[in-house]
């Protein structure tokens, strides 16, 4: 262990506070939690925070749409927030949000200080106003006809079809989504902040320590060759946000004081913890190390506009800016209506959490290409590394040390060459995991995982064990494998957390670094339990017809289609297909609602002369109650699957794309349980 102990502030991107969070959220929040995590099994300091960006226009409209005020949506939101973070494992010492007194007073503070510096300019400028709602409309709500190629239906700023830029009021035939009136031009004073005069200092900041990736670097050339611009920070009311200090009605834009969030959730976190200084951390003196994980589509305001405003205010710049990419499901953009636009919450209904943290480390690297959730690749992923291979060496080997030897592990180390081979790979996974190249860890990890079970299949303790001559040789071969386990688990630590803590309790000894160099002998294990079981592609596609929406109208101008075209009739089959489904009509004997499962109800089925146990995703439609005594159609013979909750013995029919739109299908309730539907 290196005695040299450092202090380290992480933080990943403040997600925005105006819906749940999804899988492609995850994939940030994960990347920054095994880092951290890593950090902090080599000893170091390593400090953890993030929260909710809650200002702006959207947040303002949602809750003016929900009947409530933006407090109480925020305040909603970032509670939903922090259970789904902490059910993903995300190990944040906050979660905090940028609508706080201490945002609030850093944001005006840090104003003040850009202010005294002359980096804040006032000039009046003209921009689209919905006079009926009286406001002025970011780009993005006004929609109308391209000037240039005549294309309908594009947004204020630039044409999606012929690309072309343009302002709002350009547009043929403008209204604002908001409240489809006809916008007008409208003056009003703004304040800037003088990017343009920090370009020396960010040319030689993002070129130099490695603060950024290379191939940020290199984007960023592109937008220093264009030129930098002057950046309007102020909004007129109405708006949710911070007033700005010695003006009426201007608010900062909550581009401003989102990243300053970062300071008062750890300024919050100071608060709360015996010791811990702000000024440490971000002073401009500070020795401490700030790292700043974030998705590449806001590079532009981590890697110039921060850095700038920090450094014009007084305050360290980051030590790093880590960009990742984006995730994408089967190949393509996230889809509401294609059902792989999964939520946080969808996803831990249906699967341990730790499965995707496997997973999304097995593809990240240090790089910003995006990533790919493959729903075949997933489960095959899984059954093979980690129950085929992984918890496999301890299911093999474990019960012969409970029962013949009680627990008790050998005294010496069976096979020297290859537990160095083992304790030696930490060097290149250390590297790997400072490095984020996590992918190339799990490839390191999973070789020597073969090697384990390689070495368990060339001694075969299931033999050994047969002639009592030989046990003392079964007791050597399954110590040393439960031991090559134990350093592998060590290993996936900042992956699995909580798998490595019901191995920890298993092995009877803590994993860490420190103790990958000590071998395990003459040492009492507890007895072993099942630590992960195989999956079923049935409860991924479960899961992605769960995530089935569709696009609520109030927040998407789309154009009226019927049924049909948002969801075509599938390619013909023959009776024979239809034949091989097995529809019966079953009443409800019992319906309750199911712990940690918004959407799921558990039905219990007579289905005339048995009784099945269905979980049904209709939640948001139905209430459990309202089920008792009706008759459904089952799908009788679909394979039962395995959720987290139980078995599913079946599917009962409903119409509808899911989420709010859901209806179950009732047979006359003559028909008798049991009765075939053909
Ligand atoms: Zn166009």
């Amino acid at each position: 262990m290196s005695n040299n102990i450092r202090k380290q502030l992480v933080t990943y991107a403040l997600p925005y506070a105006n819906g749940s969070l999804h899988l492609g959220h995850m994939v940030g929040f994960i990347q920054t939690d095994i880092w951290v995590r890593f950090q902090r099994l080599l000893g170091h300091n390593c400090y953890f925070v993030s929260g909710d960006d809650a200002h702006g226009t959207p947040i303002m409209l949602r809750a003016e749409a929900l009947g409530i005020t933006p407090e109480e949506l925020v305040r909603q939101i970032q509670i939903e927030h922090e259970a789904d973070l902490k059910d993903f494992l995300i190990g944040l010492d906050n979660f905090y949000t940028t609508h706080s007194t201490e945002n609030q007073a850093l944001a005006s503070d840090m104003y003040q200080r850009l202010q005294k510096q002359g980096d804040i300019v006032k000039r009046t400028i003209k921009q689209a106003f919905d006079p009926v709602k009286n406001m002025f409309l970011p780009d993005r709500y006004v929609k109308g006809e391209c000037p240039k190629c005549h294309a309908k239906d594009q947004y204020g700023d630039s044409c999606e079809q012929c690309g072309a830029t343009y302002t709002p009021t350009d547009l043929i035939n403008a209204t604002s989504v908001v409240s489809g009136a006809t916008p007008i031009e409208k003056e009003s004073e703004h304040y800037f902040f003088c990017l343009e005069k920090h370009e020396e200092f960010l040319k030689e900041w993002t070129h130099h320590n490695n603060h950024l990736q290379p191939e940020i670097t290199k984007k960023l050339e592109e937008w220093f060759s264009v030129g930098l611009n002057q950046w309007n920070i102020s909004r007129d009311a109405p708006y949710f946000g911070f007033e700005i200090p010695e003006t009426r009605g201007k608010y900062f834009y909550v581009w401003l004081d989102a990243p300053i969030g970062y300071m008062a959730s750890f300024k919050n976190l100071c608060q709360k913890t015996n010791g811990l200084s702000f000024e440490e951390y971000w002073a401009q003196s500070s020795h401490t190390e700030l790292y700043h994980f974030i998705g590449k589509d806001i590079v532009y305001f981590h890697a110039l506009f921060w850095p700038a405003i920090l450094k014009s205010s007084e305050y360290r710049t980051p030590s790093h800016v880590f960009v990742h990419g984006f995730l994408t499901v089967n190949g393509q953009k996230m889809s509401k209506s294609r059902g792989t636009f999964i939520k946080a919450r969808t996803y831990l209904d249906h699967f341990n959490p730790e499965l995707l943290r496997y997973y999304i480390a097995s593809k990240l690297n240090s790089g910003i290409e995006d990533l790919d959730f493959q729903q075949d690749d997933f489960v095959a992923r899984i059954n093979s590394d980690l129950v085929g291979k992984l918890v496999n060496i301890a299911s093999r080997t474990a019960s012969f040390i409970n029962k013949l030897f009680a627990g008790r592990l050998a005294a010496t180390i069976a096979d020297h060459v290859l537990w160095n081979r083992f304790t030696e790979a930490r060097l290149v996974i250390e590297k790997h995991y400072q490095d984020r190249e996590f992918s190339r860890a799990i490839r390191e990890i999973m070789k020597l995982t073969d090697l384990a079970n390689q070495y368990i299949d060339d001694h075969k303790p299931w033999l050994l064990a047969k002639s009592s001559e030989k046990i003392n040789e079964v007791q050597m071969v399954c110590s040393f494998s439960l031991d090559l386990f134990r350093i592998l688990m060590t290993y996936l630590q900042p992956i699995l957390p909580t798998l490595a803590k019901a191995v920890e309790d298993f092995l009877n000894v803590p994993l860490t670094w420190e103790n990958l160099t000590k071998p395990l002998l003459n040492h009492t294990i507890n007895p072993f339990k099942p630590l992960l079981q195989r999956i079923d592609l049935t409860e991924v596609i479960a899961m992605s017809e769960e995530s089935k929406e569709v696009i609520e109208p109030a927040t998407e101008i789309t154009l009226k289609t019927t049924v049909l075209e948002e969801d075509p009739i599938r390619e013909t089959i023959t009776l024979e297909d239809f034949a091989k489904i097995d529809l019966r009509v079953a009443k409800v004997i019992q319906a309750e609602p199911v712990e940690d499962a918004q959407k799921l109800i558990k039905l219990v089925l007579d289905v005339g002369g048995e009784i099945r146990h269905v979980f049904a995703g209709i939640k948001e439609c139905y209430e459990p109650e309202q089920l008792i005594g009706k008759s459904v159609v089952l799908v009788a013979n679909l394979a039962p699957r395995k959720m987290r909750f139980g078995v599913s013995e079946g599917m009962i029919l409903a119409a509808g794309n899911g989420g709010k739109n859901i209806w179950v299908l009732e047979p006359d309730p003559n028909a008798p349980a049991g009765a075939r539907v053909k």
